[in-house]
């Protein structure tokens, strides 16, 4: 009895999640109300007791209305400001928290998913029908050498609102590296992750990103790989990485598949690639989607 009795005190105090300040009113008002309803039944037995044993200095019946009146109001007005302004307080530190997180997910630049929020998709995911989509924009150094960092920046945002286009509501992407994207596409065969990877070549090809009175233009490759029930981050992503780099060997500009898992060559050149991400990081992409 009195272990219930505890349990239900503490569900009725644990404070929770509120969604808005509305929320945080409604529930200091249920609650204040139980807490008025159990204040009055505890005054009530408190001096209905005393009177049995004579020890009440005036007629119960005089102090019935009494009880009736002062026991609910008063307690109902302390357990709402209390709760009141508990639940504020856990209301803004929440707000400001999921602020924080969504920002701890989400490349400033580009505002798409970063890397570790893309990280985090891909981990929690089944892998059932999907397929993972790798972008590098092409000779993308040049563009910052020629026309200096801040048009390279608008580049990298034009290219990413193509992206978020492409693949709005079915997919998760994400800058994943300085010029360099990866989207998660869901129930995708590789025929169809190709046509949409040859959608967004398509139109960053005829992007025209305006920069002081001139027009820069851009080319995009990528990769494709679709993921198997064993595949990790790390092996779904060098596979589409490595569909990426052949594409940039033979020319770029164009959207590569990766083989199929059971044709991948055994010997993977991992040291290729490893050589290819220590140049990429080097050369400053990982300052990006921090
Ligand atoms: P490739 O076609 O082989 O991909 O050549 P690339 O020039 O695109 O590749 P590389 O890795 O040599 O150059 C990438 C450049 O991206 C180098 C780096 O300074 C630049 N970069 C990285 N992060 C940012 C960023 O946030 N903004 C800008 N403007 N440039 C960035
Ligand atoms: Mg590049
Ligand atoms: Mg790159």
């Amino acid at each position: 009895m009195i272990g219930s009795l505890r349990e239900w005190v503490i569900r009725q105090l644990t404070l929770g999640h509120f969604s808005t300040r509305s929320d945080v009113v409604w529930r200091a008002a249920t609650l204040a109300a139980k807490v008025g309803i159990l204040a009055l039944c505890i005054h009530l037995a408190m001096e209905a007791t005393m009177a049995q044993f004579g020890l009440l200095p005036y007629p119960f019946s005089d102090s019935v209305k009494m009880i009736f009146i002062m026991s609910p109001t008063i307690s109902f007005m302390i357990g709402f400001v209390a709760y009141l302004l508990v639940g504020f307080a856990i209301y803004d530190l929440s707000r400001e928290r999921s602020e924080f997180e969504l920002l701890s997910r989400t490349d400033q630049l580009s505002g798409l998913a970063n890397r570790r929020a893309f990280l985090e998709t891909f981990d929690e995911c089944d892998r059932q029908g999907k397929a993972l989509l790798v972008f590098d924009v092409d000779h993308f150094k040049t563009i910052n050498d020629r026309y200096g960092h801040a048009a390279g920046d608008l580049v990298i945002v034009a290219v990413a609102g193509i992206l978020a286009k492409v693949f709005s509501g079915r997919a998760r992407v994400a800058r994943v590296g300085g010029e360099e994207f990866a989207v998660l596409l869901c129930d995708c065969g590789l025929a169809e992750a190709m046509a949409l990877g040859e959608v967004v070549r398509m139109r960053v090809e005829a992007l025209r990103v305006a920069y002081e009175g001139e027009e820069i233009t851009v080319t995009i490759s990528g990769g494709v790989s679709t993921l198997t029930m064993e595949d990790s981050f790390t092996s779904a992503f060098s596979r589409a990485d490595r569909a990426l780099y052949r594409a940039k060997h033979q020319g770029r500009n164009q959207i590569l598949p990766a083989p199929a898992v059971a044709e991948e060559p055994s010997l993977v050149d991992e040291g290729a690639l490893q050589r290819r991400r220590f140049r990429d990081a080097s050369s400053g992409r990982d300052r990006a989607a921090s």
